[in-house]
């Protein structure tokens, strides 16, 4: 009798003891049996639950120890994958109110904005309070400050329109102490950096590149504000004019062709710097769009972008563009016909290399250009990577935790861990199959909580 009361105390102190410990977890989500992707590596961890609390990633535990929590919203994540919300690297924003709802519908949850025609102060300040909020789809919006450019040059040439306004939208270098004064003027806002545009602009009438002195100038002054630069180059010179002035960040790749046997000195200088460089190889695609029906045919079938962005492929000034375009790259390549493998081939060979050798490469899309879609777009210049040659592990990689190191916000966002924001992407197919498998986006999540897609599946 005395031995079976024993018992008892004894089973009801291990119960005791097991229940005590067990540790009982309460997340406002919880994605279950999961596979989730380590966009560091390109591993897939399988079957794993994912225990989001408020905007955060609080816990991340293998399914099968089946730990005991609770959450409001339970999602089954079996067979399926999991990224990080993706990242578009150098967009335009013309009317935030339409296009931030398309980023979000295609898993964009941050974007990086360089400027342009819309950007007064007011303007990004109306876009940031989106992109803090999580209750309207927006992804998080970081930007740099107005345009800083020679008066006549690119983009104001380029993409002539009553908007622009010096002092507003637009800046224009005068002298090294109106440098001194604005540099110190745009450092006070909230801005990942100075935009700064070496390039005079592809079109007549040719004016001169901003000149060596003042790019070397709004660096130094820059640095004296711990503010960085993100500059514009459009070939190898202005790729060089900023490395000497030492300006690491490109919001570019296109124009730029390394010779990796000739150009020893440019690239001793990339190779020795930490270098950030955004890849807009859309552009290329952009401009060969009015020659391609059945791209503009997939744009249409999405059923989320207004008619005149679609429609301006029936105008003659993007025809003519898109012929004259090909041309130069035909002469370009020597070829007789080219196709979109042919325009992107040579320059994923490039950033493949590039990133090899440590240069932090960032996908971006200069969405806000004709033909180049908010959001959709992110996943063409993805395709277009893949087209090239790039594994599908190294593009994830471009478009997540680089962007977030570019940004030096990879404490909080670019991967999948614990502490981080809870800016997910729920896939029904595995991206590093094939890239084309970012289009299957089952849910998109940012800070937490689940956002309203355009079109829901
Ligand atoms: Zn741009």
């Amino acid at each position: 009798m005395l031995s079976k009361c024993i018992n008892k105390v004894i089973i009801l102190l291990v119960f005791l003891l097991i229940t005590g410990c067990q540790k009982v977890i309460e997340g406002n989500l919880i994605i279950k049996n999961v596979n989730i992707i380590n966009v560091e590596n390109g591993n897939i961890i399988e079957g794993q639950d994912i225990i989001i609390i408020h905007n955060t990633i609080a816990e991340i535990i293998p399914h099968n120890l089946s730990t005991n929590y609770s959450a409001k919203t339970m999602i089954d994540g079996t067979n399926k994958y999991v990224i990080p919300g993706i990242f578009d690297g150098h967009t335009h924003v013309n009317n935030y109110k339409n296009d931030l709802a398309k980023f979000i519908h295609y898993g964009v949850t941050s974007i990086f904005v360089t400027g342009g025609s819309t950007c007064t102060n007011q303007y990004y300040a109306e876009m940031r309070a989106m992109g803090t909020q999580d209750s309207l789809p927006s992804p998080r919006i970081f930007h740099t400050s107005q345009h800083f450019i020679k008066q006549g040059s690119h983009p104001v040439k380029t993409y002539a329109n009553s908007s622009w306004k010096e002092g507003e939208t637009v800046f224009y270098l005068k002298d090294t102490l109106q440098i001194e004064r604005l540099v110190k003027k745009v450092s006070q806002y909230p801005i990942e950096g100075i935009k700064l545009t070496i390039e005079d602009g592809p079109d007549p009438p040719f004016v001169e590149r901003l000149s060596q002195s003042f790019i070397s100038k709004v660096q130094k002054e820059a640095e004296k504000h711990d503010t960085r630069v993100f500059v514009h180059v459009s070939d190898n010179e202005e790729l060089k004019m900023a490395l000497d002035a030492g300006i690491y960040n490109f919001v570019h790749f296109t124009g730029v062709d390394l010779d990796f046997e000739k150009d020893t000195l440019l690239l001793k200088k990339i190779y020795g710097n930490p270098i950030n460089w955004i890849t807009t190889l859309m552009l290329d695609k952009s401009f060969m769009y009015p020659l391609y029906p059945e791209w503009i045919d997939k744009i249409r079938k999405e059923g989320v972008f207004n008619i005149e962005s679609i429609e301006k492929v029936n105008d003659s000034t993007y025809i003519k563009r898109a012929h004259i375009n090909n041309a130069l790259m035909k002469d370009y390549l020597k070829l007789d016909t080219i196709t979109i493998k042919d325009v992107v081939k040579f320059q994923v060979d490039d950033i493949k290399r590039l990133q090899k050798n440590d240069v932090n490469m960032v996908l971006g899309t200069d969405t806000g250009n004709a033909f180049i879609f908010p959001g959709y777009s992110l996943h063409e210049e993805m395709q277009l990577f893949e087209l090239g040659g790039m594994a599908p592990k190294d593009i994830l990689k471009m478009g997540t935790i680089n962007a977030a190191i570019m940004l030096g916000r990879d404490d909080t966002l670019g991967s999948i861990d614990i502490g981080k924001y809870a800016d997910l992407i729920l896939l029904d197919k595995n991206p590093i199959e094939n890239i084309k498998n970012t289009r299957s986006i089952q849910m998109v999540i940012k800070n937490g909580k689940i956002q309203k897609r355009m079109k829901e599946k």
